[in-house]
């Protein structure tokens, strides 16, 4: 990947109003496809999942009142990659506006390209639960790597995946509940 980082910056209502050059790529990247219509709309139409997007909020609100600035790790895989990075939130002292930025602390190619990650993957049948901030799956009540996932739930060689439904893992749940 080029792209070593991004940003990108809310006003007091969560709308975004800045995004940069790495963001843009990123998103073309990765496939969002409505990323290029994103200033003016809310962050929260990006963030998958009702209980990820309450968590974020609560911590977005934590920040502009009382901590001012957190660094967290989280996961930004792809089908081709794994990707650890790093997210930095800070609140603009004296307004209400936040900034955020990631940057890429690593990035592997997979032996085995996995297309539980790809968004245009086809897909049917019971819902697989993932982390939307970790990137890891549940099967059987563990939340664990993508490869693992695909292998337990013997996904290889079929024409359908199970489509995703976004949630967050425990651990994820109690790293930004303590952030
Ligand atoms: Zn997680």
């Amino acid at each position: 990947m080029t792209i070593r980082s991004l940003s990108y910056a809310v006003d007091e209502h969560d709308h975004l109003v800045r995004v940069d050059e790495g963001y843009y790529c990123f998103a073309e990247e990765n496939g969002w496809s409505e990323a290029g219509s994103s200033l003016g709309r809310s962050l929260w139409d990006y963030v998958a999942g009702h209980e990820l997007r309450k968590l974020q909020r609560l911590l977005v609100r934590r920040i502009r009142d009382e901590v001012g600035d957190v660094e967290l790790p989280f996961r930004c895989d792809g089908p081709q990659v794994r990707r650890e990075m790093n997210i930095r939130i800070v609140a603009r002292p004296g307004g209400r506006a936040v900034l955020f930025s990631a940057r890429l602390r690593s990035e592997e190619a997979r032996d085995v390209p996995q297309p539980l990650l790809d968004p245009a993957a086809p897909r049917a049948g019971e819902p697989l639960q993932m982390c939307g901030w970790c990137d890891r799956f549940e099967v059987g009540g563990e939340w664990i790597e993508v490869e693992e996932a695909a292998r337990r739930l013997e996904l290889f060689n079929r024409s359908e995946l199970p489509p995703l439904s976004h949630g967050i893992c425990p651990d994820c749940n109690e790293l930004l509940l303590a952030a």
